[in-house]
């Protein structure tokens, strides 16, 4: 008789269970020594959960290169790529925005910063790093890449996403004159697809660790005062997650939103681990692809566009922390101040990187849109990391259902691989 084989969304899921459960018994039962903090938590659960990371951040550059001139290739023309891009940008500014205005409801239905005690609060203002806003026609110039190898190197998405888009365009143009090329992105593709697949066998053991780390090294006390902030933070994430996502879901492509979010929950429980939606791409794009039935040509364009350009789950959180800010300071906020923060916000995730804790560094330009203190932004750094770990994975959700909602605008979404009951 043949076992029951475990699939690896349960296995991921157990992992993640149990990484939490061990990093609380690590941080409360066991005291600190050379032995707790030195061998297991700085030692053995860094070196594997970083390994982890670092492999999958291998998989990226290459990865979304080649299967972007590949994806290009075979839409061909340019018209059709602009409908595509078009649609996309839509979805990414439309769903960004409702983000914000979710966070700031939320916000001020639980009013986070009311009755605050500052004295509670451990802060680290002196630390925080501040960024000023490019101009928009910086950011518009900075999409064309300078030097192409630099950009590949130092992994300049959107330099990238242009560089790889014309590529491919000019194969499809070139047909039989460029087949050695084409061929050679093709299979590099299959290649690179394959090495994900196996670096992904390892992720029960990645996102273990990197978990159970995070929670050994986190002060659960420095939660109590912050409580209701965080709290604001993570419903709304929840609405949009849960709520606005699968709504749309549901509206533009009749998808079961259930189905999806269950197929989709490994890629969630990674990008929770790690709290890099960058990280997520090759992950996420073999998802869409195999599970959900996105065709490869729309998701290696649109996956890797919204890890740099669209973070709802960042704009969620810097919704919360300007009403949070704005109270705890007793700053009063008109109606445009609040159109002002949808708009930076939404503007401010464009050109950053879907990194760690990148959201509060541009949270700086939301709060100077308005005049609020950056130095509130100490006062919840210190809590920052299990927050950045939810907004992640709310950030490349949001990207995978723009995606598979553009793919069946673009009638490049198969249902049968969708409703297909081995996946
Ligand atoms: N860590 C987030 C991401 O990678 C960005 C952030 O909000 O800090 O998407």
């Amino acid at each position: 008789k043949e076992k029951k084989k475990i699939g690896l969304t349960t296995k991921i899921f157990i992992a993640l269970l149990a990484g939490a459960v061990f990093g609380i018994i690590l941080c409360y039962a066991v005291p600190s020594g050379h032995i707790k903090d030195d061998i297991i938590v700085e030692g053995v659960l860094y070196v594997v959960g970083q390994g982890f990371i670092k492999l999958m951040k291998m998989l990226v550059v290459p990865l979304v290169f080649c299967s972007l001139v590949c994806g290009s290739m075979s839409i061909g023309d340019t018209k059709k790529l602009g409908t595509v891009g078009a649609r996309t940008l839509i979805f990414y500014l439309a769903t960004t925005a409702l983000a914000v205005t979710v966070a700031l409801s939320v916000g001020n239905l639980i009013n986070p910063g009311v009755g605050l005690d500052m004295s509670t609060i451990k802060t680290n203002a002196a630390s925080v790093e501040t960024m000023k806003a490019t101009s928009l026609t910086d950011t518009l110039l900075n999409i064309i890449p300078d030097n192409p190898i630099n950009s590949l190197a130092s992994g300049e998405m959107l330099q990238i996403i242009v560089f790889a888009l014309i590529i491919g365009v000019i194969l499809a143009k070139l047909g039989e004159r460029a087949e050695t090329v084409a061929n050679f992105f093709s299979q590099f593709n299959d290649i690179m697809m394959e090495m994900t697949m196996m670096i992904m066998a390892l992720a029960p053991i990645g996102v273990f660790c990197l978990i159970s780390r995070t929670f050994a090294n986190i002060g659960f006390s420095a939660f109590v005062p912050l409580a209701k902030y965080m709290i604001g933070v993570l419903i709304a994430l929840a609405i949009q997650c849960f709520g606005v996502y699968q709504i749309l879901l549901k509206i533009f492509t009749g998808l079961n939103p259930l189905k999806f979010i269950k197929k989709f929950f490994p890629v969630m429980a990674f990008a929770f681990s790690t709290a890099t939606s960058n990280a997520t791409i090759p992950l996420s794009i073999d998802t869409l692809t195999k599970k959900v039935g996105v065709s490869k040509k729309i998701s290696s364009f649109t996956i890797p566009l919204g890890a740099t350009i669209n973070m709802d789950g960042t704009s969620i959180m810097q919704g919360v922390a300007v009403v949070f800010a704005a109270q705890a300071f007793g700053i009063h906020l008109s109606m445009t101040d609040y159109i002002t923060v949808i708009g930076t916000a939404t503007l401010a995730s464009i050109g950053t990187a879907g990194v760690p804790s990148v959201g509060l560094v541009t949270l700086t330009m939301v709060f100077n849109s308005v005049g609020l203190p950056v130095e509130a932004i100490g006062l919840i750094m210190g809590i920052d990391r299990i927050l950045d770990m939810t907004r992640t994975a709310v950030n490349i959700t949001g990207d995978a259902v723009c995606t598979t909602i553009v793919a069946h605008q673009n009638k490049a979404l198969d249902k049968n691989v969708f409703y297909a009951e081995e996946n």
